[in-house]
């Protein structure tokens, strides 16, 4: 349930309906919008009934959220969430761009592929160390020695770096090397890996499933919110259709749907929706000009000899390509990009 309290109401109307909130033991979340200010009930709203809440001084009205999630719902915070990775601003008017290889291979790899994606103006830099394969005869990944390699090249290029997390054992060794975690479009159900990132403070990618709904996925984001991080940005990655063209159907409509039913960011995964890399580019200005906040491509420099996912990297050469064209985009739709970084 929101209070929503108004017009103009008084600082003070806004902290006494939150100590009576708080005294039945409810957590609060205050949204403070252009017009009106939004009290978020966080608890069992059934503690309520012995209070007035509709009578208190400055309170207009309550109003039940009807989704099953609540603290992702647009309904318990109107406004747009802006997620800051240490200074990096995920769904402001910036657009921000992860870039790198599916996989980190070498120190020689991940560092090119570093300095090429911060030169074309990746914000962050992004490579698997712990690989859900389809099969199990694939490469798995470098594990923690990736972690590290992945440390040294952010740093060195001055990015920041995300990678994902399969376990609690994973989430524990990559809080040490990343900036924020990033959560497989395989365990997006994966209530107790949830849970787990939910705990820590990190901020965290949530991808969609192949085959998760939309209110699906928003429950996932709440399972991590609910444990206390709202550091939650959403990728829409593409979902499993009829079509074999692609290696999955990127979901644009995603973009606009997440906008109208929460107020998380949105960013949008071309290379796994495509598979194809001859696709990136398009996929990638479709979403900009739907509305998402940003992207996350896997870049290479050498795609053909990558370990993972080589039909669907890009060059760094086409990286910049796209960059530039990305930067113009967001002047049309109003968002700002730097090509060049
Ligand atoms: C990835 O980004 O490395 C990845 C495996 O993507 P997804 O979970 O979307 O398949
Ligand atoms: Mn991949």
């Amino acid at each position: 349930m929101v209070i929503v309290m108004k017009p103009g109401c008084q600082d003070s109307e806004i902290s006494e309906v939150s100590k009576a909130l708080e005294s039945l033991g409810l957590g609060v979340h205050i949204s403070r919008g252009m017009e009106r200010t939004i009290i978020g009930v966080i608890g069992d709203k059934r503690l309520l009934n012995d209070i007035p809440i509709e009578l208190m001084p400055g309170v207009e009205k309550t109003v039940p959220i009807v989704e099953s999630y609540k603290l992702a719902s647009k309904t318990f915070k109107p406004e747009p969430s802006i997620i800051d990775v240490k200074g990096v601003k995920i769904g402001g008017k910036e657009l921000v761009i992860m870039a790198g290889p599916c996989a980190i291979e070498s120190r020689e790899q991940i560092f090119e592929a570093a300095m090429a994606v911060k030169k074309s103006g990746a914000q962050f830099l992004r490579g698997g160390a712990f690989k859900p394969r389809t099969s199990p005869y694939a490469f798995q990944g470098l594990e923690e020695e990736g972690l590290k390699l992945l440390k040294e090249a952010k740093e060195a290029a001055g990015l920041l770096a995300i990678s994902e997390v399969t376990s609690e054992r994973a989430v524990e060794i990559a809080d040490l090397y990343v900036d924020m975690f990033q959560i497989g479009a395989r365990n997006v159900q994966n209530f107790q890996l949830l849970r787990e990132v939910g705990r820590s403070m990190k901020p965290v990618l949530l991808k969609r499933g192949p085959s998760t709904t939309i209110d699906e996925w928003l429950n996932a984001a709440e399972y991590i919110m609910n444990e206390g991080n709202y550091n939650v940005v959403l990728c829409e990655r593409g979902i499993r259709t009829f079509e074999t063209a692609t290696r999955n159907t990127l979901d644009i409509s995603a973009v606009p749907v997440i906008k109208n039913s929460s107020h998380l960011p949105i960013i949008v995964d071309p290379s796994h929706a495509a598979g194809k890399s001859q696709y990136i580019l398009s996929l990638s200005k479709a979403a900009i000009a739907a509305g998402s906040d940003g992207l996350i491509i896997e870049v290479h420099p050498n795609p053909r000899c990558a370990l993972s996912d080589a039909a669907q990297q890009i060059t760094p050469g086409d990286f910049d390509i796209l960059c530039r064209d990305i930067s113009r985009i967001a002047e049309i739709v109003g968002r700002e990009f730097t090509h060049g970084g």
